[in-house]
């Protein structure tokens, strides 16, 4: 089973803090519509595992017409089998989510919305430069609801000057009260080439220290484990049976086609990633030489991709598994293992080696150390 991930490049504003590819120049949007039109039809021919779920992400996929929405969806559904489809996401923008698109949407068979709310503080949403308030952002999901959808994630920023613990506490428990049934979190970070990171260059903007957003991050564990919520993977929880099948997929290590610019594909041995640029994509297409890069990869890049993502989840590495992947490697570690677990940053269990809640935010920093170097 395998996932197909399109990127819809454009969005209305630029947010402050964001370095995805996108651009802001609407009137570009149909040429780049044909052309992932095109590419699916390419890459059909050789990516033939039964498609499992479909996720269209970006970039802004809700600002697509119904006309471009529907013109993907009959793309995908002319080349691919959809007979084994167990979820469709589209990510929305609470600026987009109108009674007339909600409805078209629902009628494509977009069963899960994923929504950009990030903060329900206007002057913080001001700040990131964001296209909604959080007045729009509540009754866009009101709005979804009572046009029959129930299947949400709903993505929020922790960790930023402008958001206090008590501002954090209130959106988890206004979380509760909408009854959705899963979360993406992600602790604001401020990257070079962004508004954010140009001000921070200039002093303009001072990052709070590492403890606010780690303080953050806490007592979102905190929250999950009070509400019977599953922390499942570092930045996602889910109420029990609510995770999200896409992504997950990816941390198994399931194979992914990404169709678009700047998205990355994975087919086991190697990955592929689409060049970021809208007009080297087009025309790439267009005459039938894609721009993309690709990488075979080395046993050490497998077992490191296995590391990176498994010590992201609840359940951790399977200790087993990862001896297939590279034997050896649990003698080899073991030295680092015993250390990590001394400072209880790793926890030895049914076969399984995880960190810990507590240690989670350093989980970066806890995976290099048991990664495989380059020879
Ligand atoms: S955060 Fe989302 S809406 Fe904002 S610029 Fe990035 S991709 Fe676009």
């Amino acid at each position: 089973m395998a996932g197909l991930y399109i990127h819809i490049p454009f969005c209305r504003k630029a947010c402050h803090y964001c370095n995805f590819h996108f651009s802001t120049q609407l009137k570009n949007i149909q040429p780049l519509v044909d052309a992932i039109c095109q590419e699916i039809a390419s890459e059909s021919l050789t990516f033939q595992h039964p498609l499992q779920t479909i996720y269209f992400g970006g970039g802004s996929p809700s600002l697509l017409s119904n006309k471009q929405l529907s013109q993907i969806f009959e793309a995908i559904q002319q080349h691919f089998n959809l007979s084994e489809i167990q979820e469709i996401t589209l990510e929305a923008n609470p600026e987009d989510m109108n009674l007339e698109a909600l409805t078209y949407w629902k009628s494509l068979g977009i069963e899960r919305l994923s929504v950009g709310i990030q903060s329900l503080n206007n002057s913080e949403l001001q700040w990131m430069n964001r296209s909604h308030t959080a007045e729009q952002a509540i009754k866009s999901l009101e709005l979804a609801k009572d046009i029959g959808f129930q299947n949400f994630s709903l993505d929020l920023i922790y960790g930023s000057e402008k958001k206090s613990l008590l501002q954090w506490q209130h959106e988890l428990d206004w979380v509760l009260s909408v009854g959705v049934n899963h979360l993406s979190c992600y602790a604001l970070t401020i990257e070079e080439n962004t508004p954010f990171g140009k001000w921070a260059k200039s002093n303009q903007l001072i990052a709070p220290p590492d403890e606010h957003a780690e303080m953050q991050f806490h007592y979102l564990g905190q929250w999950a484990a009070k509400n019977h919520w599953e922390h499942y993977e570092i930045s996602n929880l889910s109420k029990p049976g609510h995770q999200a099948i896409h992504n997950s997929n990816y941390w198994a290590g399931k194979p992914y086609l990404g169709i678009g610019p700047s998205a990355h594909s994975y087919f086991g041995s190697s990955r592929r990633w689409n060049v970021s640029n809208n007009a080297m994509y087009i025309s790439g297409i267009q005459i039938g030489a894609p721009n993309f890069t690709e990488e075979i990869l080395s046993q050490n890049d497998i077992v490191n991709e296995f590391l990176l993502t498994q010590l992201r989840l609840n359940k951790g590495v399977n200790i087993q598994q990862i001896n297939i992947l590279y034997p050896g490697f649990e003698e080899f570690k073991r030295p680092i293992i015993e250390k990590l677990k001394k400072k209880s940053q790793i926890i030895e269990e049914g076969g399984y080696w995880s960190i810990p809640s507590a240690a989670r935010f350093l989980s970066d920093a806890i995976t290099v150390e048991l990664m495989i170097d380059e020879d």
